[in-house]
């Protein structure tokens, strides 16, 4: 290769940040095989300038190996140079898999339900998004105006990601003041993982070449509306159709995607320390918000942790081939590895144990009776990361999916980013992941 410039190799952590280290692109192609090295502890970085306690200490070191399927390039654009990148796998040694290495999580869990079920997990995320900065001008929800106040932005934003391979299926105005939306199209789902990573980190790129700032914060001032990272799920069997659905189940669910929900809902509570995992996740959820505050499923209802999505056709075949489930609870804290990871995990505990269902929502749970609910299983989601890595930490089948490594390390640095909340006025916490994220 004879390019001249930089590669970066990016990674990503238990904090769902991209980490990275550059190279030559004219040594690329010598670093395929055995990449760069990196310090174990590097892993308990926690979002800020801190390194959390970790089981490595100064000693370990992991390699951080390029998959080379994953290469993409952000064009140039004025006075912006290419930028080159490529994602990573931690490994020990060349093939060797990390007990911590996020991405592997993610395959692994995903292997482990196809070697069981014969299905291919089938994902995309929604990724809501605040642009601000001094010259930024919010327009109203929706509006063509926010649209066309940010066309410049939006169409280099389409362009980049196309050009990198993860084409969006829309681009929008949401909700919130200065809040827009991508939505990734469905792919297997480590690389719909790989896809949401790329996409936050081309936005952010886009944004700052417009003179703003694109922020995935769940909760990026107390005022302004929640940024949530929705994950859709389907099965696909080895035909590659889409057997999510069933029309004769009162919601639409396969006898296979039914308990696959049902193993999602029984760990919820423990799975939310992993999919909504940082202080200000919890100023997102909570019910009236449609981010969603309590353990349910729902027909088509925004409220519920598990959004049941019809296909839309008359054709029962097409119809059934759009249908999939949108997991609400989950934002750009997560690393999105752990949190397709742990979604594949749960959904397949409740096909091994044949879990059943609870009944669905058929309302906004906040407006139904304390008794209704309580008849239906609908309990509230935990309210803080405290009671979310409470409920990681009492669920042994959850703390039973991640190594001793892995566990230990996402306990410290999510403890400690509990704690700094703790002692840091709200302006400053909010402020820190407007920024960081
Ligand atoms: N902003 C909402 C959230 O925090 C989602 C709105 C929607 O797209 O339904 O999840
Ligand atoms: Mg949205």
């Amino acid at each position: 290769m004879s390019e001249s410039g930089l590669i970066y190799l990016l990674w990503s952590d238990l904090v769902g940040m991209t980490r990275t280290r550059g190279v030559p692109l004219q040594d690329f192609d010598s670093r395929l095989e055995s990449g760069l090295g990196w310090a174990c502890a590097g892993q308990a970085m926690t979002p800020f300038e801190h390194l959390a306690d970790n089981p490595w200490g100064p000693v370990d070191e992991v390699r951080q190996i390029p998959d080379a399927d994953t290469r993409f390039t952000i064009p140039a654009s004025g006075e912006h140079p290419a930028i080159h990148a490529v994602l990573c796998d931690s490994r020990p040694s060349p093939g060797e898999d990390w007990s911590a290495c996020v991405r592997s999580f993610c395959r692994k869990a995903i292997a482990d339900l196809k070697a069981e079920t014969g299905l291919d997990l089938i994902s995309a995320f929604e990724l809501e998004f605040l642009l601000h900065g001094p010259d930024f001008v919010p327009e109203a929800p929706f509006s063509f105006a926010a649209a066309r106040a940010q066309h410049g932005f939006l169409t280099e934003l389409e362009a980049m990601l196309s050009a990198a391979g993860v084409a969006p299926e829309t681009v929008e105005p949401e909700y919130g003041r200065g809040q827009y939306e991508i939505s990734c199209s469905p792919r297997p789902a480590l690389k719909a993982a790989d896809a949401a990573l790329v996409s936050c980190e081309i936005t952010r790129e886009a944004a700052r070449r417009h003179g703003i700032r694109a922020s995935f914060s769940p909760k990026p001032t107390p005022e302004h509306v929640g940024n949530g990272s929705h994950i859709h799920l389907s099965l696909a069997n080895a035909e590659g159709l889409n057997v999510t659905y069933d029309g004769a189940h009162p919601l639409g669910l396969s006898e296979t995607a039914a308990k696959f929900c049902a193993g999602i809902l029984a760990h919820f509570d423990a799975l939310l320390a992993i999919t909504a995992p940082s202080p200000v996740s919890y100023h997102r959820l909570g019910p009236h918000h449609w981010s969603t505050g309590y353990r349910c499923i729902g027909w088509q209802n925004r409220e519920a942790a598990i959004r049941i999505m019809p296909g839309i056709s008359r054709d029962p075949e097409k119809a059934a081939k759009g249908f999939n489930l949108e997991i609400r609870a989950s934002d750009c804290t997560a690393s999105p590895y752990l949190a397709v990871g742990v979604l594949a995990r749960a959904g397949l505990e409740g096909i091994r144990k044949n879990l059943s269902l609870p009944g669905p929502a058929e309302i906004d749970p906040a407006d139904m009776s304390e008794e209704a609910r309580l008849e239906a299983g609908i309990t509230p989601l935990p309210e803080s990361l405290d009671a979310a890595l409470e409920a990681f930490k009492t669920d042994e089948v959850v703390r039973g999916w991640f190594s001793d490594d892995l566990y230990q390390s996402f306990m410290s640095v999510k403890s400690w980013e509990a704690d700094y909340a703790r002692s840091t006025a709200p302006e400053h916490l909010f402020a820190r992941y407007r920024r960081t994220y």
